[in-house]
């Protein structure tokens, strides 16, 4: 428990129920983060807010056809519970897999879910964030008061997909549907398809609707890098028939997959060209010498510029080669009531067309901050690592990798978060703000991420609302779990970038 002081206590007279900690979201770094508040912080009370009917996040908000995980889950699962499957698993699963996690752990208590957090107010009186929701079911306000406030809001407005305007779509006399707030109950068998969108969702979304629809169009305005292979670690599957313990397994196979990623990863920039090779020859093997792999498959950006989805044995590539999918590379000149008129002059007929387009970044989940009275502008802040900020106290933001699984990093913050917390409470301490060192009175501030080096439509769209990034590694978000995964246990958190109150 941090050292809460008789401030938070004077809240709880006014009726206001208070916290040490309150967690925003329950997908799967919000459950995370209750689960290492209840490890390594215990006699910490805290509460998990979710806007959502239950927990899950980005699995239980995506219901198109075929939803499924793009890295496999040995790392996108926690470092504390084992992964006992195949690599890449559907949603239904991994909210089964999250589900354990909270029963087995009792976490179900401190989660209220169908709360939306709109407000956020911190007082340097008294030293705590006042959070102002609503209670979606009856509509009713509630106020709560924390000393900790844990963003695991994710990245992107779960409300809404992101969908460009493009000339015509008024005049579109079939369906338009974004994957992101998919209609259970449309019904596509036998109807002709057109998936807007080369990534990841385009890529789950077009096999999963292969065998149903008439047709099914990829219509991409460039490539994608894509990775295949069969859906099973060969050392999972050998460990098992020895009856080796699934603890062991789990970190033996996290510990291979991350080698084997980081081997890939250092060789998508030291070799790049190779690398191209070698990911355009694996398409190439699916799709027969007379396939178009140049237009069709082969990217304008080097290798992991974007990220690469995994696509289980090739499950996109043969609905291609069966006929029942197909990929069109060009740019739309506008929809027409039967579908949509292309730059080329080509005509796709379509009776549903699905806008698999991205995201609308959500910069702290579309809360109002407040600082001592003051509206927070995120973006005139400097990120400390990628998870806190100057000038913001008692907030971390969980914020993942790009291009190793999100939870890999979900688990290194929970782990900072409970030491900082631990921290703060053996030094009565009640509030902790980054702030930039003397030494970085000068440093250059750059965009959160360079483009450079990581560059995907919805962070081109978004990076003015994104925090500063300096030139030092206490300042940026690195993106690099290997080195992360032993910086974060060493920090000092009695340096000079961490200001105690
Ligand atoms: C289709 C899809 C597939 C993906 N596959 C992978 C993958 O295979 N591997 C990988 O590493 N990453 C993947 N990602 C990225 C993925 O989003 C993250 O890995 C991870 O799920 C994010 O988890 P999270 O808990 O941080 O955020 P989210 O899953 O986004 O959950 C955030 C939760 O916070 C809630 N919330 C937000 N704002 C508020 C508020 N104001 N008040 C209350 N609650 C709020 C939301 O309702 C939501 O439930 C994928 C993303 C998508 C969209």
């Amino acid at each position: 428990m941090l050292d809460t002081g008789t401030l938070p206590r004077a809240a709880a007279q006014q009726g206001t129920e208070h916290f040490d900690v309150l967690i925003v979201g329950a997908g799967i770094s919000g459950v995370g983060g209750a689960y290492h508040l209840s490890h390594q912080c215990p006699g910490t009370s805290f509460v998990v807010l979710e806007t959502q009917e239950s927990f899950g996040g980005t699995w239980i908000t995506h219901k198109y056809p075929g939803i499924r995980s793009d890295s496999d889950l040995y790392t996108f699962g926690y470092r504390f519970k084992p992964w006992t499957t195949a690599p890449i698993a559907t949603a239904a699963e991994i909210l089964k897999y999250m589900g354990r996690v909270i029963d087995e752990n009792d976490l179900g208590p401190h989660i209220r879910y169908r709360h939306r957090i709109d407000a956020a107010a911190w007082s340097s009186e008294t030293n705590f964030w006042t959070i102002d929701a609503t209670n979606i079911a009856t509509g009713e306000p509630v106020r709560i008061t924390t000393n900790f406030l844990w963003m695991c809001q994710g990245y992107y407005r779960h409300s809404e997909g992101y969908t460009p305007q493009w000339d015509g779509m008024e005049t579109f006399k079939g369906t338009i549907v974004h994957p992101q707030t998919w209609p259970t109950e449309l019904d596509y068998a036998g109807k002709n398809v057109v998936v807007i969108g080369s990534g990841a969702t385009a890529a789950t979304l077009i096999p999963a609707m292969a065998e149903d629809v008439g047709h099914v169009t990829m219509l991409q305005r460039s490539p994608t890098y894509f990775r295949t292979g069969r859906n099973a670690v060969e050392i999972a599957d050998e460990l098992r028939a020895l009856a080796i313990d699934e603890t062991w397994i789990h970190e033996i196979v996290r510990r291979k997959i991350l080698h084997d990623q980081s081997v890939f990863t250092g060789r998508a920039f030291s070799e790049p060209e190779t690398v191209k090779r070698e990911l355009l020859g694996a398409v190439r093997s699916y799709l027969g010498p007379d396939y178009d792999v140049d237009t069709h498959f082969t990217p304008r950006y080097r290798p992991w510029r974007q990220r690469i989805a995994f696509i289980p044995d090739g499950d996109l590539f043969q609905g291609i080669r069966t006929g029942k999918a197909s990929v069109v590379t060009d740019e739309i000149e506008r929809f027409v009531e039967t579908g949509i008129l292309l730059k080329s002059g080509k005509q796709l007929d379509a009776d549903i067309i699905v806008t698999a387009t991205g995201f609308n970044l959500n910069v702290l989940g579309d809360i109002d901050f407040v600082i001592d009275g003051r509206p927070l502008n995120f973006a005139d802040t400097v990120t400390y690592r990628g998870m806190m900020f100057t000038g913001i106290p008692n907030m971390v933001w969980v914020f993942g990798y790009f291009r190793a699984s999100w939870t890999l990093r979900a688990d290194l913050v929970g782990d900072f978060v409970c030491r900082l917390l631990n921290h703060m409470k053996q030094k009565r301490a009640k509030r902790v703000t980054p702030s930039l060192r003397p030494e970085d009175a000068d440093m250059p501030l750059l965009p959160w991420i360079d483009p450079e080096n990581f560059n995907p439509g919805y962070l081109m769209r978004g990076m003015h609302l994104l925090p500063k990034r300096g030139d030092k590694k206490e300042w940026q978000h690195t993106q690099d779990y290997w080195n992360e995964k032993d910086e974060f246990p060493a920090i000092d958190l009695d340096g000079r970038e961490f200001v105690y109150g």
